[in-house]
């Protein structure tokens, strides 16, 4: 019985960062008894970084094939599943934006393999953290899984990271502004597990993005690297709490009911989540002109017609979000239901 109470944390605790990180492969492999591995990638990222991946490992004298992922949903997963257990490799390798890596940290668990995150863009928090987002069909699939065995952040491509998806990444990390308030009032409220530690974690990486935001301007790389270091801490906290909740409340509800509702939106994950940050951080009565103020700052939409999603759908999805998932957040409190109430707030933060 007392094993049920024991709580277990697993973290990564191989992190390259720098200038030619991609070096450190081979050593970080080898550390694992890895001598074959996949490498997980777009069609883009293959050009940008993948190829320069699979070079290095060859020249360290390993195994190592690819593939391409298309979208990151579970079709895609068992594709690089199968091709993985051809090669026999043993550990896959992640390399590009959030949904490669998303796509290799699922097929790396049905494997029972590790695998190790090479991102080319900070744009979400999922580049350190055990959770993946997946799509089932029209339904997108939160899971928690295991966190990297190793991150390698290689400057080299992260200083090139458009600032849209900078921004969006800056906008995963805002979130935690709410997210860790709903994971108190859940506390609070329905006697949740709490990890205060986890939660200060996070609201730290939070605090040092806003504090920081305009750092960008005058100099990128330094606020690249400061985002990636909040994006890691973030998956960090993620593990030591066992769960998303340290990074994901009401926000990312909201973001995930715009997806569910309109699938063809092309606004980023980070996008979407801070503008629900805008919306929940009202709600819960915090600070919301510092987070309309800091969105300003780092260029995220901050309203309908800059998020180019209309203004119906956002409404329908103000209402929907406290349904998409079960985790008591202020919207179980808020309680919005009709039409008349959702347009009221949203226009109350200048969203629409
Ligand atoms: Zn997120």
């Amino acid at each position: 019985m007392l094993l049920r109470k024991v709580h277990v944390i697993k973290t990564s605790w191989r992190i390259a960062t720098g200038e030619g990180a991609t070096k450190i492969i081979p050593k970080f492999l080898e550390e694992l008894g890895v001598y074959s591995s996949f490498v997980v990638c777009g069609e883009n990222t293959l050009k940008i970084a993948g190829r320069s991946v699979e070079k290095c490992l060859t020249r360290s004298g390993m195994e190592v094939a690819h593939a391409i992922v298309e979208k990151p949903d579970l079709i895609n997963v068992k594709v690089i599943e199968k091709k993985a257990k051809i090669k026999k490799a043993q550990a896959l390798i992640g390399v590009g934006g959030g949904k490669n890596i998303d796509v290799a940290k699922t097929a790396a668990f049905k494997l029972k393999i590790p695998y190790l995150s090479v991102p080319t863009i900070p744009s979400h928090d999922g580049i350190a953290s055990p959770c993946s987002s997946i799509f089932k069909g029209r339904k997108k699939l939160s899971l928690f899984l295991e966190p990297p065995a190793g991150i390698v952040v290689d400057m080299k491509y992260l200083s090139k990271t458009p600032l849209r998806y900078f921004s969006a990444g800056a906008g995963d990390v805002i979130a935690k502004y709410t997210a860790v308030t709903d994971w108190e009032l859940a506390r609070e409220r329905k006697n949740e597990y709490y990890g205060e530690y986890a939660g200060k974690i996070s609201s730290l990486a939070a605090s040092v993005i806003i504090e920081n935001a305009s750092r960008y301007k005058e100099d990128y790389k330094s606020a690249v690297r400061l985002l990636v270091e909040a994006l890691i801490s973030c998956g960090y906290a993620m593990s030591i709490a066992g769960s998303s909740r340290p990074c994901s409340g009401s926000e990312h509800s909201f973001a995930h009911a715009i997806d569910f509702i309109y699938p063809e939106n092309q606004a980023l994950h980070g996008e979407k989540v801070a503008l629900g940050t805008l919306i929940m951080s009202y709600l819960q009565g915090k600070d919301y002109e510092l987070i309309r103020k800091t969105l300003g700052t780092l260029n995220l939409p901050k309203n309908y017609r800059e998020i180019k999603i209309p203004k119906e759908i956002l409404i329908k999805a103000l209402i929907k979000a406290r349904k998409v998932r079960r985790r008591y957040t202020i919207l179980d409190e808020i309680k919005i239901k009709k039409k008349s109430e959702a347009e009221k707030i949203l226009k109350r933060v200048s969203i629409i």
